[in-house]
């Protein structure tokens, strides 16, 4: 399997290449040259796998070849043996065809594990073999660092630095990034906000010059295609548990930088019979404007109850846009260049062709809360608010969605203890920790205070790497 860019000006990359580079060296994202294809009955026979197996075997049709089987095979293995839940990613019915799709028994709670526990091991398989080491440097206000974190933490080629604003993140937040244990996992707390914790890492790529030579830095953000491929496992794994391929579903997505619910649509490319994708949004509703009105503009940033989903623009669009424009880089090109300056929109066809695919609703602070709790009145089932963006629009949904046979499945990409104060603001008693977190808040913070300037990160940085 090759990989090519949106943007056009780089082919015939590896699994491997794409797995340790973020953006293309062309300003665009990796896709595959020609996605797999998986008939109705590749389907029937994927239906009684194991997570695991199932995760092993979509895994390795992108792959391929730049693992040996077996060893795919275990690092998949080992990902998913940490999960809570045997089934790992249970299903939990709510009304008359309306699921809720569990994705948050992982080690850090959130469905960011699903990916990240792969990816620690992959690029660790991959380094050994090239003898090298990397930094991985991120930063975070959300999920993505601790869950970072837990994927690298075993990973003997791998330093892992994250970033998080100093006093400006929740208790359960600091202290699932600085509980990780681990001698290559390194959390610092800069005195500064969310942003400048961005600038820095920015700045940090830009100039590696302080780094030992061999060392490189990588990152592991949103974009990186191996997350996007662990993802696409549960969608099929939902779906065939609802009875695809003979029956269609759809899927609620709450979205932020359209990483998961792209997943989606490459399932329902490969040959999930998907009915409709919804892309659920917070007042960060971009994308809720350009699905419903055809508009492509960026509006100022809000902060909201479901903080993982508070984005401008979804980095992870740009890849299905580049289907839309049926993979014409130059109209991809002007369309992303029109919507950073002012607006985009689409021809009446093509708008038409994404709505075929996708539907839009967007849910506020308020409608979030009520949300979550009407679902614990009506099904004793405690949502965390990303989730309960998920399942609003959903409902608001519903009658557009033409098929009412097809059951909706809603996506719960956390947990609700880790969203307590949404909770809360619902009226409901504030959920408890599960043990698992109970236990790791038990151990000692590690982090250091570092001051807003990219002298100090970057001398820091020189040090860490051995
Ligand atoms: C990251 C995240 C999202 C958004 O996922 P994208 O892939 O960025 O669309 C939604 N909910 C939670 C809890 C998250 O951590």
């Amino acid at each position: 399997m090759e990989y090519l860019s949106t943007r056009g000006g780089c082919s015939g990359q590896s699994f491997e290449d794409v797995l340790l580079t973020g953006l293309a060296p062309d300003g665009g994202l990796f896709v595959p040259a020609e996605l797999p294809r998986l008939s109705a009955s590749d389907l029937a026979e994927m239906r009684d796998l194991s997570y695991a197996e199932l995760a092993w075997r979509i895994a390795s049709m992108f792959t391929a070849g730049a693992f040996p089987e077996d060893d795919l095979r275990r690092m998949v293995e080992a990902s998913y043996a940490g999960f809570s839940d045997p089934e790992v990613a249970p299903l939990t019915a709510l009304g008359e065809g309306e699921y809720v799709l569990e994705l948050f028994h992982g080690p850090t709670l959130a469905f960011k594990d699903f990916a990240l526990q792969v990816l620690g091991r992959m690029l660790d398989h991959v380094l050994r073999r090239k003898g090298r080491r990397v930094l991985i440097l991120g930063a975070t206000s959300g999920d993505t660092g601790s869950a970072a974190l837990e994927g690298c933490r075993h990973s003997a080629q791998v330093d892992i630095c994250i970033l998080h604003p100093h006093e400006k993140v929740s208790d359960v937040q600091r202290k699932q990034m600085t509980t990780v244990a681990g001698d290559n996992v390194f959390n610092l707390a800069v005195e500064g906000n969310f942003d400048d914790c961005q600038r820095l890492v920015k700045a940090a790529f830009a100039d590696q010059s302080f780094l030992p030579p061999g060392l490189q830095l990588v990152a592991v953000n949103s974009i990186n295609w191996a997350r996007i491929v662990m993802q696409i496992v549960y969608y099929i794994h939902a779906g065939l548990r609802l009875g695809a391929p003979e029956r269609p579903v759809s899927f609620s997505v709450p979205t932020g930088n359209f990483g998961d619910i792209y997943a989606g649509y490459l399932a329902r490319e490969m040959g999930l019979p998907v009915k409709r994708l919804i892309v659920a949004t917070n007042e960060n509703d971009i994308l809720h404007r350009f699905i419903g009105g055809n508009e492509y503009s960026i509006a100022p940033l809000k902060h909201t109850w479901s903080p993982s989903m508070d984005i401008l623009v979804s980095s992870n669009f740009e890849r299905y846009l580049f289907d839309l424009f049926g993979r014409d880089s130059t109209a991809l090109a002007q369309f992303m260049a029109d919507g950073a300056t002012g607006k985009a929109s689409l021809s009446e066809a093509r708008w038409r062709a994404m709505r075929e695919v996708f539907d839009s609703a967007s849910a506020n602070d308020a409608t979030t809360c009520a949300t979550i709790a009407e679902v614990w009145r009506e099904h004793g089932v405690l949502l965390d608010p990303h989730t309960a963006v998920g399942v609003r629009a959903a409902r608001a949904t519903r009658e557009s969605v033409r098929d009412p046979e097809a059951p909706m499945i809603c996506l719960a990409t956390a947990h609700p203890a880790k969203f307590a104060e949404a909770v809360t603001a619902a009226g409901l008693p504030a959920p408890e920790l599960p043990e698992r977190l109970q236990r790791q808040f038990r151990r000692p913070e590690r982090y250091r205070v570092v001051e807003n300037d990219l002298a100090a990160l970057t001398s820091i940085l020189g040090g860490l790497a051995v």
